[in-house]
C-alpha cells in the first residue's frame, strides 16, 4: 500500500455534495485539495460497469491531467428489490435535458418497487468506492457501504441525491433528515474513507 506523502491532491469530482463531504473528511489530515471542477477539467465518460472501474477511470484521468495525486469517488444506491439498480447508474436515473432531477429518479425507484410488489423492508445499500491515483499510474482502491432501506414518501431537506428516501439501519431518520455532522461519520463515504486513512494517510 502506498502512503500519500504529497501535500496537495485534486478531488476528481464535479459533484458538489460529494466534494463537501470529502473535503470535510480530508481536512483533519492537513491535505490541501483542489477540485477538478475548479481547475476546469473535463469529466471523463463513466463507461465502466462497476463502482471500482469508474472510480479508477476518474482518478487516473485527473492525475494525468494535473500531475497531482487524484482522489475520486464513484458511488450510488443499490436496491435489492430492483436487482441492485440503479447502482452505478444512480446519477443517470436523474438526468434530464435541464440537469439532474433526483425527485424524478427516486419516484421511479419507488414506482418500480411498487410494480414489482417488493417486500418490506425494502433493503438497499449506499456504496462508495474511492480511488487514489498517482500521476505515475499507481492506484489504491477502497470500498465502503452503509446498509439500510428505501422509504416513501421522501423525507428531509439536507444532503443530496437519494438521501431523502434512504434510511440507514439502526436509525429512524433518512439521510436527508440528519444534519451533515450526523450523516457524514456513518456514511458509505466515511466507511471507504476510514480504509483510505489506514492505508494511505497514517
Ligand atoms: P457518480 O458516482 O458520479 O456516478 O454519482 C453517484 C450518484 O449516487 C450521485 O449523483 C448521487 O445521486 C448518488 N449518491 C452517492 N452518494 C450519495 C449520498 O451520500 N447521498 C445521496 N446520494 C448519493
Amino acid at each position: 500500500m502506498r502512503a500519500l506523502t504529497e501535500p496537495k491532491i485534486v478531488l476528481a469530482s464535479h459533484n458538489k455534495g460529494k466534494l463537501r463531504e470529502i473535503q470535510a473528511l480530508l481536512a483533519p489530515f492537513g491535505v490541501a485539495c483542489v477540485s477538478a471542477g475548479d481547475l476546469g477539467l473535463d469529466e471523463p465518460a463513466e463507461t465502466e460497469t462497476s463502482f471500482a472501474g469508474n472510480a479508477r477511470l476518474k482518478a487516473h484521468f485527473a492525475a494525468q491531467a494535473t500531475g497531482l495525486p487524484a482522489l475520486s469517488d464513484d458511488s450510488g444506491i443499490c436496491v435489492d428489490g430492483l436487482g441492485g439498480a440503479p447502482g452505478v447508474y444512480t446519477a443517470d436515473w436523474a438526468e434530464t435535458s435541464n440537469g439532474r432531477n433526483f425527485t424524478m429518479a427516486m419516484t421511479r425507484a419507488w414506482e418500480e418497487l411498487e410494480a414489482a410488489d417488493a417486500p418490506f423492508p425494502r433493503h438497499s445499500q449506499f456504496n462508495c468506492t474511492l480511488c487514489l491515483a498517482w500521476p505515475d499510474g499507481h492506484d489504491e482502491v477502497f470500498a465502503g457501504i452503509v446498509p439500510g432501506q428505501v422509504v416513501w414518501p421522501m423525507r428531509g431537506i439536507h444532503g443530496f441525491g437519494f438521501d431523502p428516501m434512504f434510511q440507514p439501519d439502526g436509525y429512524d431518520q433518512t439521510f436527508a433528515e440528519m444534519l451533515p455532522e450526523h450523516k457524514h461519520p456513518i456514511s458509505h463515504r466515511a466507511d471507504a474513507f476510514k480504509k483510505l486513512v489506514s492505508g494511505c494517510l497514517t
